[in-house]
């Protein structure tokens, strides 16, 4: 197999390999233009065309009611970080709710607290982020202005498997890390935020779904480029977009919906992917340790660990010999993490456990 089918890294991560093959043509010449898509105006009619197909498909493939702008941001997941807090907190509001599951919501607590105080609702913290909370263990409260968490953490790999918080109030959440891998019941939500680079395309774009009525109660002295409203007034084109990146996610919505069959066939597969992944772990006699507690365990990112960072470190360089990229952990866990995105197949997940259990015999 190539290094792209067996390309297991965190993000940027896979891209389907009929997908690369259109990038590759596309950069010469974006078939019926006669121009290289690095040289075609934000402005052409094309490109309107293209946000609105894109558009499209991203509602249909969630079944995401009139109600929600469809955005194309900059900044990624962090810019979102910042931007929720900003536009939605004002004096005199109540804090803002915000869970601490992993590495990454804990990225998006100061960047809330430099805007107003918020009260984290449960953090990980102390267990070392080896699972998620369990209902019982949350009390939400009737008067936040919105409840925000990650459904996906990236690092730990830990996925919830339930939409959290409380109907009245609204709901807002980081997919980064799993968005259009699993249906998500994005009605639910009053805002959605998922960067790009893992399961649908390149670094660059920052797909944002928000109700209507959430643009409602924004401050009205936000940064123009920062402003949910005037992005949503200028259909993603308020000033020079990623056309690149935004086109490839395009390219990869239509691979979801015409070669994959939608959201719902995708979870099938990815779901496959994880339990064989996870079957190994459990089968090696405690040689791969899983990080997660088995209830939390993330379908995307499988995080373990071996016996010593020294015997790790010889698992990657030699898997790296054999041709998988991409499987050292987060620097700030260290470990393995094998990334089972959207464009990773069955077949590269049975060549990572055949490589593992080899691996192990070895030993
Ligand atoms: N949220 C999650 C869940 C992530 O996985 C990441 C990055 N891997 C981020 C936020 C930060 O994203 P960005 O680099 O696009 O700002």
């Amino acid at each position: 197999s190539s290094r792209n089918s067996l390309n297991f890294s965190g993000g940027p991560g896979a891209l389907p390999e009929s997908v690369l093959r259109q990038i590759q043509q596309a950069i010469s010449e974006v078939p019926g233009t006669g121009l290289s898509i690095l040289g075609i105006s934000h402005r052409s009619d094309w490109f309107a065309a293209i946000v609105k197909e894109l558009e499209e498909r991203i509602r249909a493939l969630l079944g995401l009611p009139a109600s929600y702008h469809v955005l194309f941001l900059q900044g990624g997941a962090t810019q979102q970080f910042a931007m929720v807090p900003m536009s939605l907190l004002r004096e005199g509001s109540a804090p803002a709710e915000y869970l601490h599951t992993g590495y990454w919501s804990g990225k998006s607590l100061p960047e809330a607290r430099r805007q107003r105080p918020i009260r984290v609702l449960w953090s990980g913290e102390d267990c070392g982020f080896r699972r998620l909370p369990e209902d019982e263990e949350l009390r939400y409260s009737a008067d936040a202005p919105y409840f925000h968490y990650i459904s996906n953490e990236t690092v730990e790999g830990l996925q919830f498997r339930r939409v959290l918080g409380r109907d009245d109030v609204p709901r807002i959440c980081d997919m980064s890390s799993d968005f259009l891998s699993r249906p998500c019941e994005a009605e639910r939500f009053s805002l959605i935020y998922a960067h790009a680079q893992k399961n649908i395309g390149p670094a660059g774009v920052t797909v944002v779904l928000i109700r209507d009525e959430l643009l409602q109660g924004q401050r009205e002295d936000m940064p123009s480029f920062l402003d949910y409203s005037v992005q949503a007034r200028a259909h993603s084109i308020y000033n020079t977009p990623p056309v690149f990146a935004i086109y490839v996610v395009l390219l990869v919505a239509r691979w979801l919906m015409d070669e994959i069959g939608g959201v719902a066939n995708m979870e099938r597969i990815n779901r496959d992917k994880a339990a064989l992944l996870y079957r190994a772990l459990d089968e090696s006699e405690g040689f791969y340790r899983g990080w997660a507690e088995k209830r939390d365990r993330s379908e995307m990112n499988v995080a373990f660990n071996l016996g010593s960072a020294a015997l790790e470190k010889k698992f990657i360089a030699e898997a790296l010999a054999a041709g998988f990229s991409g499987l050292a952990g987060h620097r700030a866990i260290g470990g393995i993490r094998a990334s089972l995105y959207n464009a990773v197949t069955l077949q590269a997940v049975e060549e990572l456990v055949g490589f593992m259990d080899e691996f192990r015999r070895k030993r």
